[in-house]
């Protein structure tokens, strides 16, 4: 979304410095939240465990750099650890 249609878009909906702030707080929210989800292989659907390995990887173990961090293919078994 550009700058010009995200303006357009609020015009409507932040009308005082409490909304923006309310709006503000909840994005900071979002973020938290967000920046909590561990990506690592361990929280990854595709991870079987050590032994087992990635299955998107044919059974390959995760290499030690990537195990912690997870790769683009992270998809999240919505299990918080
Ligand atoms: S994050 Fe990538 S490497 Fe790790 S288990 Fe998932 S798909 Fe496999």
């Amino acid at each position: 979304m550009t700058h010009a249609e995200l303006m357009a878009d609020s015009a409507a909906r932040y009308n005082t410095k409490r909304e923006i702030a309310l709006a503000r707080a909840d994005l900071e929210r979002q973020i938290a939240f967000l920046d909590s989800i561990h990506t690592g292989c361990g929280s990854c659907q595709h991870y079987g465990g050590r032994g087992i390995g990635c299955k998107l990887a044919g059974g390959q173990e995760p290499p030690d750099d990537v195990l912690p961090v997870g790769c683009d293919s992270w998809l999240w078994d919505q299990i918080p650890f």
